[in-house]
């Protein structure tokens, strides 16, 4: 709904501040209490609310928001209960909520912001909002104020609604001035208004600025520039959802636009079964399945509907984790990628630019074809040298997260990853280099096209054409300015490293930036080891856990007692390649265990996850967020350290040769 010009508070609705006090939370809640801003402080307010309390990913097997709504804030939880119980948001009759700095950190969902709006939100109110937070509020249609305007609302004053949007880009301001995405995008269809074309001047652009240039909607390529801060509106190539947030993207597109709606392009999105499909496998999701099997019903729905591409699971088994696959058989050089997800970001591994976007973004730029882009800033990593023997582009991604994303200097960038180094790394390796973009909390990650990356898609899909996809690659252009700088890595200084889990409970979060080098942490005794993931479960990835589980086997060793060792694979392909050329045999040899491709236990929903919170697990997958995994302490590390770690126990690196001193004489 549009807002009205002039925003005040209405008669009769209440303003919920989420206190540092719980107890104040819980009078406000049971309606014995109603505050005014004038009375508190900032400080007074809780900071950090995070999107997996406002809506826990079991919370997220809900696909209808006014669901969602019912199940607002159920993982804020005081001395091991719910502070709200069931319906407590709808209940309160509450339009405003207060909260202090950084409201809506975390992951990308879109469900928390959904769960306050149908809970009765149309005001959030903090300090400072998380940006992917922040524009899923204004894609919904929920104003955001400082407590200044909410000292004035509650004063009886009316706030001009300029004063929500001011401080936007043109596009931005549109939508919310329309009141949401959904709102805009059917002025724009009734063409009662017209997208500004950007005015820079020609300039030299990186190579992320280059793609959006060429996607601009009525713009002329080669002959349109942008820079960082421009808002444009761009085509979209393709993208693609999977089954925990293809059923939301249904419901709205039909809520919309009718149950008969239509979808663009249709050719060029997808559908993928890859996140829950093992979730059975875990004894604290079994209470959900019915939930699950609504989502998949529902993907199965949409993809008959819209007639886009299908890669479903057949026989129960997934054809691959959806970023794997796209890369593999959907992604082309120069293409602008959006899908549901953050790991979104592994395709610019095939020099496409590609991010995450929440479902009602998603649902307008399959429904539109296009969508609006703010264009970001771009950071430029030279990488030089090569890795150690025992190093892999996972040990530089937790470098670079360490040295550059832990001082913000990859926030909201584009990471450009560039250089003679680039050369040395084979594909898939690039492509853990794009895919942990997200964890560096960059928008997204490109690399450099070269013969490699042809010959590498033309393996794949031999039909394609090589001179095209040469074509269509881009390259930064001289002088291209990078608001991240420009920063040399010789790759050759990269030892083996881990991310630590941290200490939540003494205020040290398990973040993947917790960088350290694995021969300074001492002897850390693991549970379990898991190799998988989009991160970790490409064909090289398999071809490093079977350097060491061979060099394991042949001096008779197997996976330490007391270690479970899980390998994943990312695709179908990858598991062919692994069957056929004897990998899957040493695994077993080992005493590994082999699971079939799927996103499983990265997401807490398939075998490998920990049951308890003493549990240690070293994990090749991208992020070691507390819970992600189980309730185990969860350390990152490279696909080879996790299997060396397999066999000795303990976090270890791989050297050449490490179990000779082990072998064991039959
Ligand atoms: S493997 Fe993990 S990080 Fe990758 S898409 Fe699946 S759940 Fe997300």
């Amino acid at each position: 709904m549009k807002p009205p010009d002039v925003i005040t508070l209405t008669p009769g609705k209440r303003v919920l501040f989420l206190t540092k006090d719980p107890d104040l939370i819980r009078q406000q809640l049971k309606g014995e209490v109603d505050l005014q801003m004038k009375d508190l402080r900032i400080e007074d307010l809780l900071d950090d609310v995070n999107t997996d309390a406002m809506t826990p990913a079991w919370v997220c097997f809900n696909h209808r928001p006014e669901d969602l709504a019912r199940e607002a804030y159920a993982g804020l939880i005081v001395d091991g209960k719910r502070l709200f119980e069931r319906d407590a948001l709808i209940d309160g009759n509450f339009e405003a909520i207060v909260s202090g700095f950084r409201k809506g950190v975390g992951s990308s969902r879109e469900t928390a912001v959904q769960a306050e709006k149908w809970g009765g939100i149309r005001i959030a109110v903090a300090a400072s909002f998380a940006p992917i937070h922040a524009g899923n509020n204004i894609n919904q249609g929920v104003l955001m104020a400082d407590h200044a305007v909410l000292e004035r609302l509650q004063a009886g004053e009316g706030v001009p609604l300029p004063e929500f949007y001011d401080k936007y880009d043109p596009i931005t301001r549109l939508i919310v001035r329309h009141g949401g995405l959904f709102p805009l995008a059917k002025a724009l269809d009734a063409g009662q208004l017209e997208l500004p074309l950007p005015e820079t001047p020609p300039r030299p652009m990186t190579m992320g600025e280059k793609i959006l240039a060429r996607h601009v909607v009525g713009g002329v390529a080669e002959k349109t520039f942008v820079k960082p801060g421009d808002a444009v509106v761009v085509n979209v190539d393709g993208g693609y959802t999977h089954e925990f947030t293809t059923a939301q993207v249904h419901y709205f597109l039909a809520q919309e636009y009718g149950s008969d709606y239509e979808i663009r392009n249709p050719h060029k999105f997808a559908v993928f079964e890859d996140h829950l499909i093992y979730a059975d496998e875990v004894p604290k999701m079994r209470a959900f399945m019915d939930k699950i099997q609504i989502l998949r019903d529902l993907q199965r729905d949409f993809q008959r509907h819209t007639g886009c591409r299908d890669f479903s699971a057949k026989d129960g088994v997934s054809p691959g984790i959806c970023h794997e696959v796209a890369r593999e058989y959907i992604i082309d050089p120069g293409d602008f990628i959006q899908a549901t997800d953050s790991h979104t970001c592994m395709g610019g591994v095939n020099n496409s630019l590609a991010w995450g976007v929440g479902t009602t973004e998603y649902a307008n730029l399959v429904h539109s074809g296009f969508t609006q882009v703010e264009v970001p800033e771009s950071i430029r990593f030279e990488l030089t040298g090569s890795l150690a023997s025992n190093v892999t582009a996972k040990d530089l991604m937790l470098f670079i997260l360490l040295q550059y994303a832990k001082p913000q200097l990859t926030l909201n960038r584009i990471m450009e990853f560039t250089g003679p180094g680039v050369g040395q790394l084979s594909m898939d390796e690039r492509a853990t280099l794009a895919n942990m973009a997200t964890e560096c909390a960059a928008r997204t990650a490109i690399v450099e096209a070269d013969e490699k990356t042809f010959a590498w898609i033309a393996s794949v899909r031999p039909e394609i054409d090589v001179d095209s996809l040469r074509s269509r690659a881009v390259t930064a252009d001289p002088g291209a300015i990078y608001g991240g700088g420009i920063h040399t890595i010789d790759m050759a200084t990269i030892r083996p490293m881990v991310a630590h889990p941290g200490d939540p409970d003494k205020g040290i979060p398990s973040d993947p930036t917790n960088g350290a080098w694995i021969d300074e942490i001492g002897e850390v005794k693991i549970d379990i080891a898991y190799g998988g993931s989009c991160t970790a479960g490409k064909i090289d990835d398999l071809l490093f856990y079977h350097q060491v589980a061979k060099e394991a086997v042949d001096a008779g060793l197997k996976v330490a007692d007391d270690v479970r060792f899980y390998i994943q694979f990312g695709s179908l392909a990858v598991q062919e390649f692994c069957r056929d050329n004897g990998l899957i045999d040493t695994f077993e040899r080992a005493g590994a265990i082999v699971l079939h491709p799927g996103c499983g236990a990265c997401i807490g929903c398939g075998p490998g996850v920990s049951e308890e919170s003493d549990e240690v697990t070293v994990s090749a997958i991208n992020r070691n967020y507390k819970g992600r995994s189980g309730p185990g302490k969860l350390w990152l590390a490279s696909p080879l350290s996790v299997a060396a770690s397999a066999f000795r126990g303990y976090i270890s690196a791989y050297t050449p040769g490490m179990f000779r001193d082990q072998m064991v004489l039959k």
